[in-house]
């Protein structure tokens, strides 16, 4: 099949109608109203004193917004599967009635919601840890036990009988998490699963506890309610499943009483990026088609669908019967809604960066969205209109002021944005330059299409002066930040150059290119010196070693390696590991990509001189020259504050958000929640 490229055209995005997409489907004995599944995802509010109102409050906001069915995220069926100490169990009478208050909720708005069972297995983060056999998990430091018998059957009844009180809940069904290298799917692998009774062995044996699980829970909530099982397509880890075995499973949990396969791709521990930005859109759709191909009941695809263009495509193409989609729910509720009203350019796209969901989930800090600061905090960010509008002046129209802006125009106020530049974006419209970021031109898109809808006096190419805004009734500085010159003897010469002259093509590097700072941009710039973008499923698949057959176990095979366009070092003083401030779901692919293409990494480098023979270093004491026709300067940012300080010694009062307020560790989630709430007191 054409696996559609990244980046769709907004054109691609107006697309009038997705037949498709917007089709009922008969599962069982439940009609959805469309074919959107929102896939599951752990909230951080489940262990919250008011958790389950927000919680509500959350999936509410997503069946208003249309959404087919709603799957929450993963509830451990016992103790042994939560995954901290604190995790959420459905264990009990007394765990119902908090679960009611989301079955309410939704139904209120008339949703259909799921509950997902997931039990963590060896990825739990405890001391009571268990899994099919004693083997640790590369991600977790933390050794599990091997289950006996009789608690791998005692697991079976956990899960039957949480499906049970997900009933009492008044839940419209359950699913059960057999993908991602949880407990299940570690029962299903021979990677984790080498036991030598009933539960493990050959295939066949390898596959019972996902059967007997699905078994019970049929019997035990009887034929109507639905029964979801997300299935591992592909594990993407050695000593993983081959497509053959996931097939006979898929087949026998169909047989078993399933109602709908959903599918997951690639396990945590997995070294292949399944869901990061640079992933191509839908690249993994071809496998998921296998499994459609061999089965009756409906199936539904997922990882890195982000578009109604995208699903619509894959579904008249036969990949699937639906599509389940996580994060681009978090960030627009409203996604069905605004596909439905032709609407589909209104869509606030998720980036896939990770930033603030699964880098949140992983940090244990609340879920929510870069693009969206409201998604979990719906009760807090209410953006109620205002009784008493204004005239907002705001400054700058990076992230930050494109979302002062947009926000404070929803509330009713009178809104005009200036930028210097000729363009949207500050510096994003730099950032979706790098190879694997061209999704951030939707937020840019996303924010285009807002502003005009909201009425925003957009003034771009103008450079504003405190006299300017001086008689506003509201000024709100957005500009952002300054590239830091560091102090290095020669760095006037001209082999240096800034990271904005690199992006923007003002220049073009040398051969061989010394970075100087290895922050999230100066690992942005090696890898736009390196690479460039996989814009097919094939490419992507033969970088990462994918078998693009799927026939392989764990569907893995060696690494295409290709040569690098240029010799490249990236430098910081810092002794630690480089990018080891990157984010937790994707430094790691970073650091690999970069490598891929052979880039040096130098830490504890003490910047002595720069002349015409490149940049000369200490590094351990020992003298070094890094031959290097252009030196690129990404050492950190200072924050942009000469309209702020200007407009003080006029005695204006600003707000003054992002870049521009505090410089250090500014990145676009930042800026963007700031000033969303900033526009909640305007
Ligand atoms: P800016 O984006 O700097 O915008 C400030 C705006 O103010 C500019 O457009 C400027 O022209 C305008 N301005 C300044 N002074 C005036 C004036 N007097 N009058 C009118 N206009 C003025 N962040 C992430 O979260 N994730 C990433 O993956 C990521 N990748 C990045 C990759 C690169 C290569 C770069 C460069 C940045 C990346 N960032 C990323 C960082 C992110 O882009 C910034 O944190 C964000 O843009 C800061 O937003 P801001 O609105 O505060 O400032
Ligand atoms: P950064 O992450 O703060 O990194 C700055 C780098 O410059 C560091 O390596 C620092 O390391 C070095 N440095 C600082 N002062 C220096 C000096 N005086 N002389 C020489 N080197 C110096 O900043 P950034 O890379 O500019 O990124 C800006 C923000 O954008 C980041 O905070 C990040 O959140 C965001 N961003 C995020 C991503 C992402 O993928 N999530 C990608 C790009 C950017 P040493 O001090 O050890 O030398
Ligand atoms: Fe998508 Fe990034 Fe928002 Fe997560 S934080 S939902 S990846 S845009």
């Amino acid at each position: 099949m054409t696996v559609p490229a990244r980046g769709g055209t907004v054109a691609e995005l107006q697309a009038p109608a997705y037949p498709h997409l917007l089709s009922l489907l008969q599962v069982g004995a439940v009609t959805l109203p469309n074919r959107v599944i929102m896939g599951s995802m752990h909230l951080g509010l489940e262990e919250e004193s008011d958790g389950f109102e927000r919680i509500a409050a959350f999936y509410a906001e997503r069946a208003r917004g249309e959404v087919g069915l709603i799957v929450t995220g993963g509830i451990s069926p016992n103790h042994a599967g939560r995954p901290v100490d604190q995790g959420a169990v459905l264990a009990t009478d007394d765990d119902v009635a908090r679960h009611r208050l989301i079955t309410d909720a939704v139904h209120a708005e008339g949703g259909l919601i799921v509950v997902q069972l997931l039990h963590f297995g060896r990825y739990a983060k405890h001391a009571d840890l268990v899994a099919p056999s004693a083997i640790m998990a590369p991600i977790n430091p933390l050794l599990p036990r091997a289950l006996t018998g009789d608690e791998v059957e005692q697991t079976v009844e956990d899960f039957a009988h949480a499906a049970e009180l997900a009933m009492d809940a008044g839940y419209d069904g359950v699913e059960i998490m057999g993908s991602e290298g949880y407990l299940i799917n570690e029962f299903t692998a021979a990677h984790t699963n080498q036991r030598d009774d009933d539960w493990g062995g050959d295939a066949e044996r390898r596959m019972r506890f996902p059967i007997e699980v699905v078994t019970r829970t049929r019997e035990r909530i009887g034929d109507d309610p639905l029964v979801l099982y997300r299935l591992s397509v592909l594990d993407l880890v050695p000593d993983g499943a081959n497509l053959g075995e996931t097939i006979r499973l898929a087949r026998q949990i169909e047989g078993v009483g399933a109602s709908l396969i959903n599918t997951g791709i690639g396990w945590h521990e997995s070294r292949v990026p399944t869901i990061a930005t640079m992933v191509p859109r839908a690249a993994f759709a071809d496998a998921t088609r296998k499994v459609m191909d061999a089965v009756g009941i409906p199936v539904a695809v997922s990882n890195r669908v982000n578009d109604p263009e995208v699903a619509e495509r894959l579904l008249a193409e036969g990949a699937a019967d639906l599509v389940s989609m996580a994060r681009p729910l978090l960030a627009d509720p409203a996604f069905v809604q605004k596909a439905r009203q032709g609407r589909a350019d209104r869509i606030n796209t998720c980036i896939a960066c990770n930033q603030a969901c699964i880098d949140h989930t992983l940090a244990g800090t609340l879920t929510s969205c870069l693009v969206n600061p409201r998604a979990a905090r719906e009760t807090i960010l209410l953006g109620i209109p205002t009784t008493r509008s204004r005239r907002v002046a705001v400054v700058g129209a990076g992230p930050a002021g494109m979302a002062a802006a947009t926000s404070a125009a929803r509330r009713g106020h009178e809104v005009t944005l200036f930028d210097a530049a000729p363009v949207l974006g500050g510096q994003f419209d730099v950032a979706r330059r790098i190879p694997g970021k061209e999704e951030f031109a939707q937020t840019l898109r996303y924010f285009r299409t807002e502003l005009d809808e909201l009425g925003v006096d957009v003034r771009l190419s103008t450079r504003v002066r405190a006299v300017d805004v001086q008689g506003w009734d509201e000024v709100v500085v957005a500009t952002g930040i300054t590239p830091r010159t560091p102090e290095i003897e020669g760095i006037d010469h001209p082999s240096v150059v800034g990271y904005l002259d690199v992006l923007r093509g003002d220049v073009v590097p040398g051969d061989d290119v010394a970075i100087i700072g290895a922050g999230g941009i100066g690992f942005d710039v090696a890898t736009f010196l390196t690479h460039a973008p996989s814009e097919s499923a094939e490419e992507f698949f033969a970088q990462w070693g994918v078998d693009p057959l799927f026939a392989a176990p764990g569907a893995l095979v060696r690494p295409t390696t290709t040569p690098p366009s240029r010799r490249v070092t990236l430098l910081q003083r810092r002794a630690s590991k480089l990018g080891a401030g990157l984010g937790l779901t994707t430094g790691w692919i970073h650091r690999a990509e970069l490598a891929q293409k052979q880039v040096r990494m130098v830490a504890g480098a003490e910047y002595r001189r720069i002349d015409d023979e490149g940049l000369h270093i200490t590094v351990d004491g020992a003298d070094e020259t890094v031959a290097a026709s252009t030196i690129v300067i990404c050492a950190g940012q200072e924050p942009n504050r000469s309209l702020a300080d200007e407009l003080a010694a006029l005695g204006v009062t600003a707000h003054i958000v992002g870049g521009a307020h505090v410089a250090a560790e500014l990145d676009a989630k930042r800026a963007i929640r700031e000033a969303t709430e900033l526009a909640e007191v305007l």
